[in-house]
């Protein structure tokens, strides 16, 4: 099995069975941050106070767009 076919595999998997979503707003001050990947909802928490721009992809998916397994830029180009 090539790379690419493990990580889309993986993906599907993923996307099959996504978390469930938390709504930061009903978290208590000093929560984490919940956010969640735009490929295959995989959930990307970041402390309260993270600095960087909200992440649109978690790791594994930021992989797939790296090696350009699947062509997700375009998807996100508004
Ligand atoms: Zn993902």
């Amino acid at each position: 099995m090539t790379e690419r076919e493990k990580a889309l595999i993986a993906l599907r998997k993923r996307q099959e069975n996504p978390p469930k979503k938390i709504d930061n707003g009903s978290l208590y001050a000093g929560s984490p941050m919940y956010f969640y990947c735009k490929l295959c909802q995989a959930e990307i928490v970041l402390p309260e106070d993270f600095t960087c721009a909200v992440p649109q992809l978690c790791n594994d998916c930021n992989f797939i767009k790296d090696k350009g397994f699947v062509k997700v830029k375009e998807w996100f180009d508004d």
